[in-house]
């Protein structure tokens, strides 16, 4: 795909009412030819952006309602259920929205815990993004010292309970200011299941959910203020291989056995030898699944989950179809049989610089959280625990980076989020809110520690106001509506989306488990997901 310059964009704008985003697209063209220069550290400083009267609206909602978004918060973060298994959290979410009037579609795209809420029935049609998945092993009290609330179970340790709360909070303030006749439009909240594993919104986005939308928001908790821009995060593929063998045993009749394990270990060398001839930015990660239950038993079955990541799809896609012929190569060594089956795939994100400027704008507008020092010790004493800098909250917002493409011949990227198919489907902007202690290890007792406490609770609710606020502007502006859409249009290409999963994959469920009488909280761990029944 061509990431030239993104200049030509500010030529197709229509000056009148988008005059503020013009300054800044000129000012974030100069900055990226500064860059090109060699300057590292370009930022753009947008102007202010406007209080207007939905905006007021909206936030003076929130500061009203701000106690139901902490029980939002509060309620989902006990829950604490990873991918797949959000059944109360989806239920509970989904529930609140039809109750406050949303017209609400459970089970969409085929995955139970994933559903839509939409409000208003005018244009445009803005998306705000929801995720309530928790991550296995990591629950957590909300106190400075490792302390499960319960055994082996889940936690948020990304602070997903958080990215619910202030979605809805600002869907629902969105909501108000269309009650009150402040804006037109339809807001439309988006439940997606199962982030952790890179995969409710894939299948939502190649089952065409998000095709109405005229543009759509996000955010996460960090340990910072910003508003992330440009090309982020690798493309990645997630797939699981069985091997199939015969038992026999293995000191009596080793010659009769075919080891499954055999086939998965060597499948392991064979990537591992593969990935010295991969691009840098290039990923590989498994987990073996399943390899045998004892030693004296020749395994006839064996099953591994393997991330393949890298900073383009053909990249990815390349480096997949050599894993079907690795995975043919061990069967055919160990004269076992393979099934290779695709979880997820996805491309990475881009961010609509424009709506970037917009909602960075608004969250200047709006201010970083504030913390008292009682929360800035709270977090210290973390940091103290963790072994990091003692160096307490974010206070800054971070300054808006120009929106660079990535150089394939240097890009290294990190994780990858499910949020990129959307930004292949409409003008996407994100949000990142301090919620989190400064130097964060990610997905940590120390994150869900944060985001039961007070500390990401306020993180929340700059989130729901900014997500608002930047919503409401979209609604009232329909100039930046379409400066955003020509953007998105050379971002893009002009190519419809297609999605990297093919049309005959289906989700990879799981059953609800509270409907087993004797489930227990233990048993939400992860990757459950990842060891449902082959052949069945
Ligand atoms: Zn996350």
């Amino acid at each position: 795909m061509d990431h030239s310059t993104r200049s030509t964009v500010t030529t197709t704008m229509i000056p009148a009412t988008a005059a503020v985003i013009a300054v800044a697209m000129v000012l974030f063209t100069l900055a990226s030819g500064a860059s090109a220069n060699g300057a590292e550290d370009d930022s753009i400083t947008p102007p202010p952006a406007e209080w207007t009267e939905a905006k007021r609206g909206a936030v003076e909602w929130i500061d009203a309602n701000a106690s139901q978004l902490r029980q939002i918060n509060r309620k989902v973060w006990e829950y604490a259920e990873p991918g797949m298994l959000e059944y109360r959290s989806a239920d509970y979410l989904a529930g609140l929205l039809a109750d406050r009037g949303f017209e609400v579609e459970r089970g969409v795209a085929g995955m139970p815990t994933a559903f839509t809420a939409r409000y208003g029935s005018g244009e445009p049609v803005i998306g705000i993004l929801a995720e309530y998945d928790a991550l296995g092993g990591l629950s957590q009290k909300a106190i400075a010292q490792k302390s499960p609330r319960i055994a082996g179970g889940a936690g948020h340790g990304c602070g997903h309970s958080l990215f619910a709360a202030g979605s809805i909070g600002a869907a629902l303030a969105v909501a108000d200011a269309m009650d009150e006749d402040r804006v037109e439009g339809s807001v439309v909240l988006y439940g997606t299941p199962n982030e952790e594993g890179v995969l409710g919104k894939a299948y939502m986005a190649r089952d065409g959910i998000f095709d109405e939308l005229d543009a759509c928001l996000h955010w996460h908790p960090a340990d910072r203020n910003e508003v992330p821009t440009g090309e982020t995060g690798n493309d990645l593929s997630s797939f699981a291989v069985a091997f199939y063998g015969q038992t026999a045993h293995s000191a009596s009749a080793p010659w009769k056995g075919l080891s499954a394990l055999d086939a998965v270990e060597l499948m392991g060398v064979m990537s591992n030898y593969y990935r010295e001839h991969l691009h840098p930015s290039a990923r590989i990660h498994y987990v073996i699944l399943e390899g045998g239950k004892a030693p004296n038993v020749v395994p006839d079955f064996a099953k591994a989950w393997f991330f393949l990541r890298g900073a383009s799809r053909e990249m990815v896609d390349e480096m997949y179809e050599r894993h079907r012929k690795i995975a043919e190569a061990a069967a055919l060594a160990t004269g076992t049989r393979y099934e290779m089956r695709l979880y997820t795939a996805i491309n990475h994100l881009r961010d609509n610089h424009i709506a970037s400027t917009l909602m960075h704008a608004n969250l200047q507008l709006i201010g970083p959280p504030h913390f008292s020092e009682a929360e800035h010790d709270f977090a210290r004493a973390i940091q103290r625990e963790v072994g990091i800098e003692a160096e307490g909250l974010p206070t800054e917002i971070e300054p808006l980076r120009p929106s660079k493409s990535r150089d394939l011949r240097t890009y290294i990227g990190f994780g990858s989020t499910d949020v990129a198919e959307v930004s292949l489907i409409t003008p996407t902007v994100g949000l990142l809110v301090g919620s989190f202690v400064k130097g964060s290890p990610g997905h940590h007792w120390a994150n869900v520690a944060c985001a039961g406490s007070s500390i990401g609770e306020k993180g929340m609710i700059v989130a729901a106001k900014a997500l608002a606020a930047t919503a409401l502007d979209m609604m009232e502006q329909p100039d930046t509506m379409s400066a955003m859409q020509a953007e998105f249009e050379e971002t893009t290409g002009g190519q419809a989306y297609r999605s990297p999963i093919p049309a005959d994959v289906e989700p990879p469920i799981l059953p609800n488990p509270y409907e087993s009488p004797d489930w227990t909280p233990g048993d939400l761990d992860y990757p459950t997901w990842g060891s449902f029944n082959w052949e069945d």
